[in-house]
Parts: structure tokens; sequence; C-alpha cells
């Protein structure tokens, strides 16, 4: 892995009063998927969000390529090729699933470029395709998923940020989506997934990182992650 493609040097965040994230350190190697895993109120969204530009860190950053991230607003974020798609499929649910993909375009302006990358979309996703003029709130929960993430896809990313994209849906939805990241991670993007669903997520993904209460509690490789006793009693349901 190429280091410090992306990295968080003692990160911390709070809302308000309350310290989400205590000083956490986590490094992305370009082209890698790595999982984020961790119970909830771990700070895991917290931690995407501020990736994303969307919290801005106490103490410590964000850096991509060596520079600051945490500096910048998040439109800026995005053109750099960082895109979030966030938890609970949060698409604009009035406006139909064209109206929504280009609104994820809105940092771009290369017209050829935005039709390869809706073409992919839609070879990605097809269902997608097939309901471009349907109403965003009248989709089903996996293609609102399939959605949050292709508006993400529409931004061009070099780093997809994922939160739970397998949050509610059946379990065949959940491998469609799951082989869905895998083309995209293919396609050359770098993706941090953040997962309750660990042992798919750890299935995917390069390496990952254990949360606990605002701290990395433990850092490996996927496949050492999966055979790791702690992990495996904690969050895969103890096989
Ligand atoms: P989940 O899987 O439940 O989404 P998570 O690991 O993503 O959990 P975060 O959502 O990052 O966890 O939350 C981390 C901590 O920050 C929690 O203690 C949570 O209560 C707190 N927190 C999150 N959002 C806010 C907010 N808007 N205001 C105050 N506290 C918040």
């Amino acid at each position: 892995m190429s280091e410090h493609y992306l990295e968080l040097r003692d990160l911390r965040v709070r809302y308000d009063n309350v310290e989400a994230l205590h000083g956490i350190n986590v490094r992305v190697g370009k082209g890698e998927i790595v999982a984020i895993l961790g119970a909830n109120g771990a700070g895991k969204s917290t931690t995407l969000k501020t990736i994303s530009g969307l919290m801005k860190p106490s103490d410590g950053g964000v850096y991509f390529k060596g520079k600051p991230l945490h500096t910048l607003h998040s439109h800026e974020i995005v053109r750099l090729g960082i895109t979030h798609a966030p938890e609970g499929r949060r698409v604009f649910n009035t406006l139909t699933v064209m109206e929504n993909l280009d609104l994820g375009a809105f940092t771009r302006n290369d017209k050829e470029r935005t039709a390869f990358i809706l073409n992919w979309i839609f070879e990605l996703f097809p269902r997608l395709k097939e309901r471009v003029e349907q109403l965003a709130g009248t989709l089903s929960g996996g293609e609102q998923q399939m959605l949050a993430i292709g508006r993400a896809l529409m931004g061009d990313p070099k780093v997809l940020l994922l939160d739970e994209p397998s949050l509610g849906l059946a379990p065949i939805l959940v491998r469609s989506i799951f082989d869905s990241v895998r083309e995209i991670n293919e396609h050359g993007v770098t993706v941090i997934l953040v997962e309750q669903n660990a042992r798919a997520a750890l299935k995917l993904a390069t390496r990952g990182y254990v949360m606990e209460v605002g701290n990395i509690l433990i850092e490996n490789s996927a496949a050492a992650l999966l055979e790791d006793p702690e992990v495996q009693k904690a969050y895969l349901g103890g096989s």
C-alpha cells in the first residue's frame, strides 16, 4: 500500500461539550478498501463526517496526499475527489432519481466525463436507469441505497466514504451492494466503509479498524481481523 494517501492524525472531534473522537489515527492507502467497525455510538459516522468536512476537528487533522483537508469547506473536499454516501440513504425524496444524481455532479462541469460516469452508474445499478423519472421517495430501501452511492459516484471520487450501505437491507441485497462496492474499487476508487455488518465488510476490505467509544481499539489486515478471537466474540457473532 502506498502510505499516507488519506490520513487521520490524532483526530479529536467534539459535539458541544462531548468529545466523540479522542485522538484517533487512521491511514488509508491508495486503492484500498478500509473497513471501520464498531458498536453504535463508537464514532464511525463522526469519523466519515470529519473526513468530508461536515465536522471540524478540535485537535489533530485529516490529510489527503499530505495536504490538510480539515481547513477546507466540504464542497472543496468534494472537488478534490472525496465524496460521502451518508447513512440512512439520504436521498432527496421529492426529487427524481435523475435529479438526485445531477446533484452529485454539482462541483463538476466536464460534460463528457459526467456522461461517462452516469453510464457507468447505470451499468452498476441498472434499476436506477429503469427509474430515472421516479421520485426518490418512492424507491425501495435497496434502490435508495444504490441512489445514495450513485450520487456520490457522480462526484467522480478518488475516495468514496460509505456509511452503513447494508443498513436495513435483505441479505441478497447486501451481497449485491457489496459486489458493487468491490467493482467501484476495481475501477480505482479507494473506499472507506463504515459497517455494522462486520463479517461482510471484512470479507471485502483490505484492512480494518475497530472503534470503541471514540478510540481505535484494534487495527489489522481484514484477514487477521476475521481470525481475531476478540473481534469474533464482539463483532462476528462469536463464530
Ligand atoms: P451508529 O452506528 O449508531 O451510527 P457511530 O459509531 O456512527 O454509531 P457516531 O454517530 O459517530 O457513532 O456518534 C459518536 C458519538 O457522538 C455518540 O456518543 C453520539 O451520541 C455522539 N453524537 C453524534 N452525533 C451527535 C450530535 N449531532 N450531537 C451530539 N452528539 C452527537
